[in-house]
């Protein structure tokens, strides 16, 4: 297994869904390899902040069915439809 291949596997491996055939070469790469190793400890921090943010990014999301009945309701032309979304994404 090289590097590439291990890290096709990071987010089976986090989930675990690793097949077990599989398990045992990605555990002896990561053992030699402190570069997989250490990609593999920062997308599990990732995963455990991730889990954190949904309460986080609520509010964003309950935005957005009254951004969108305030465009279908008042019917803009496309182009602002564009910079409200454009704006938004911005933000
Ligand atoms: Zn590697």
């Amino acid at each position: 297994m090289n590097c590439t291949d291990a890290q096709t596997l990071f987010n089976q491996y986090l989930d675990g869904e690793l097949h077990s055939t599989e398990q045992p070469v990605f555990d002896e790469h990561l053992a030699a390899c402190v570069s997989c190793s250490e990609s593999l400890s920062r997308l599990r921090a990732l995963m455990e902040q991730a889990e954190e943010l949904p309460s986080m990014v609520s509010p964003h999301n309950d935005l957005w069915p009254g951004i969108r009945n305030q465009i279908s309701n008042s019917s803009p032309p496309r182009a602002l439809c564009d910079s409200v979304v454009n704006n938004s994404s911005n933000d």
